[in-house]
């Protein structure tokens, strides 16, 4: 796979130093997703209040890409409220589709040109499909 070099420089230092890396103690939203064809796995928690993300946390093995977008996915979330972390979802889904939205998180467009590597876009989503799923367990929560 061929990336920009710098993007590629950006993914592998999320690799190697994954932000946010662990588990919580005490209350959170938690999703354990995989991407079978890959061999990803990703294990997200989020705490969540009064509708804000105060922190999201993850757990996993996989290759660069699944990995680093967890790291920039968790980073990126924190302090945004359900509805904002649901549209960077949205704006990730269209950066894989060749869409360009800003990012307010600059290092997640380094993974811009995974969306020209069909194979590898569910290693990209994975943590952001996760996200979603948290969202909605999270507001679920939320009405009860
Ligand atoms: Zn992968």
């Amino acid at each position: 796979m061929q990336l920009d070099d710098l993007y590629r420089r950006v993914i592998m230092d999320h690799y190697k130093n994954p932000r946010n890396r662990g588990t919580f103690e005490g209350q959170s939203v938690t999703i354990d997703l995989n991407n079978p064809s890959c061999g990803d796995k990703i294990s997200l928690q989020m705490q969540v209040e009064d509708g804000v993300v105060k922190a999201a946390k993850f757990v996993g093995e996989g290759c660069s890409i699944s990995m680093s977008s967890a790291s920039m996915m968790t980073d990126a979330v924190k302090g945004k409220t359900l509805a904002e972390a649901l549209q960077m979802a949205e704006d990730f889904s269209a950066m894989m589709k060749g869409g360009s939205p800003e990012f307010e998180y600059e290092d997640i467009e380094a993974l811009s040109g995974v969306g020209k590597f069909p194979a590898r876009i569910k290693c990209a989503t994975l943590a952001w499909n996760a996200l979603r799923k948290g969202v909605e367990q999270a507001e679920q929560a939320g009405k009860q």
